[in-house]
């Protein structure tokens, strides 16, 4: 920081217990949890908001349930929000049902359709009775502060200046493109998805319903879903192929959205150009290792999930609760062992492998083969015509989807708050 400037009187360093790095589902409910447990800890994001469209909006029964051990589930579900039950599917024009979340023995028997952003609002409002939780917006990691081996904290960018931030513990929950880890020199083992996603809002009026989610036709692939006053589309090509999209040009691909969707034809005028679509690189990734002396990674920075299942948001929350649930009490007494920090991995690992595992086995099963396209009429994958058939199998995929592998409840120590 220049010795001349007006931001002279701030603080250019600060000293926590822990450090989260990413206001991300991860690092907020870990910021909120160890604010909770009474530890002094301070959670950077690098925008000034939340507001990020096109993110992950599906809060799953795993993540309601967390809401509601800690007791914010009310106010919670009093936010605008959809609730998604039953997932049904057009494979080459037979309707399936892929998964019954009703079928499923679980207090909150749905998915919450709700913007990331008022998610993460309502931790970081929630978290404001704890006096040792602070969450600095617009501070950006920039690099870590080591002590000889050990991470010792991170060096932040901030509106005004360089900001140096000492923490025992750093907790990276900065996503896919963690600059954290890639500081730390942790290798990511790429997995490999053969899909792109394109997403998209096409307008949405109040008489235009339709149970479908996903729709599969040779060559191509979409799902929509109702959030309101529009429905949110993913449509799913062909890793690399989004140049060749772009070059058939805007018209030839709403005409394929279209076509397929036609409850979209009203509203799909409201993408105007291809700045109103995003392109989703899918990526499946994890770290070997998730920790160095003085750091752990969760989350997206720990495993980049394919949107199958759209469950990267509720890993993410599931990676918070258990860091929470093992390391809080440690956390009292300072920075936990290299030991206590990989309890972390092995207690989350077996989860996210098996996720990844079954998003695999989808992806090869099922869209690699709906993509290849071919003039053979689609046949419904036998899995599906058997799920479709029996019923209560449903409850196997939707099981999978809502609640995951290995649930995580919420036992770190609450310390009381005025
Ligand atoms: C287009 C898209 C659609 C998706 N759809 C779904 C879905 O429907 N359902 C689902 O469950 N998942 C979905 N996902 C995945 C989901 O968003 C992620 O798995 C989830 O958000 C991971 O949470 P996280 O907290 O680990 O990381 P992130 O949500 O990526 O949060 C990381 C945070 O760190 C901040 N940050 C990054 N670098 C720094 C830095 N150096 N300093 C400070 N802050 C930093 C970022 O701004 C961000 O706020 C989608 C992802 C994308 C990109």
């Amino acid at each position: 920081m220049d010795a001349a400037t007006p931001q002279q009187s701030r603080p250019r360093s600060m000293k926590v217990r822990c450090c989260i790095v990413g206001g991300g589902p991860a690092g907020m409910m870990l910021g909120y949890l160890l604010g909770r447990a009474g530890i002094d800890v301070v959670v950077l994001e690098k925008h000034a908001d939340f507001f990020r469209d096109f993110r992950g909006d599906t809060v799953h029964p795993s993540t309601l349930q967390v809401m509601d051990e800690l007791g914010l589930i009310d106010g919670f579900l009093k936010l605008p929000h959809q609730r998604l039950q039953k997932m049904d599917g057009l494979f080459g024009g037979t309707k399936v049902r892929i998964a019954d979340l009703s079928r499923l023995n679980t207090k909150y028997p749905f998915i919450a359709f709700m913007p990331q952003w008022d998610f993460l609002n309502f931790l970081r409002e929630a978290g404001k009775r704890f006096a040792s939780l602070k969450v600095l917006m617009s501070t950006e990691a920039v690099d870590l502060i080591r002590r000889g081996d050990a991470i010792a904290g991170v060096r932040a960018r901030t509106r005004d200046g360089i900001v140096d931030i000492e923490a025992d513990l750093t907790v990276a929950c900065d996503g896919r493109h963690s600059t954290v880890r890639e500081r730390a020199g942790l290798a990511v083992e790429e997995i490999g998805a053969p899909m792109d996603v394109l997403w998209f809002r096409a307008g949405r009026s109040g008489d235009e319903t339709e149970n479908l989610f996903a729709r599969v036709e040779p060559g191509k692939m979409m799902v929509t879903f109702d959030r309101g006053d529009y429905w949110q589309c993913a449509y799913v090509i062909a890793k690399g192929q989004y140049d060749a999209v772009r070059a058939r040009g805007l018209q030839a691909l709403l005409d394929d959205v279209v076509r397929m969707a036609p409850i979209l034809e009203r509203g799909i005028g409201d993408v105007r150009s291809f700045d109103d679509v995003k392109l989703l690189t899918v990526a499946i990734n994890r770290l070997g290792r998730w920790t160095r002396p003085g750091l752990l990674c969760i989350g997206d920075a720990a495993h980049a999930m394919s949107p199958v299942g759209g469950v990267g948001v509720n890993l993410a929350v599931q990676d918070a609760v258990a860091t929470a649930n093992l390391l809080a009490d440690k956390l009292t007494r300072g920075c936990p062992s290299d030991e206590e920090l990989d309890a972390i991995r092995r207690r989350r690992e077996f989860p996210v492998k098996m996720t990844q595992a079954m998003q695999v086995i989808v992806q090869n099963n099922i869209i690699s083969g709906a993509l290849k396209g071919g003039d053979q009429p689609l046949k419904v994958p036998l899995v599906l015509r058997l799920i479709n058939a029996l019923p209560w199998l449903q409850s196997i995929p939707a099981r999978f989807i809502a609640i995951g592998v290995r649930p995580e409840h919420v036992h770190s120590t609450a310390v009381p708050a005025p």
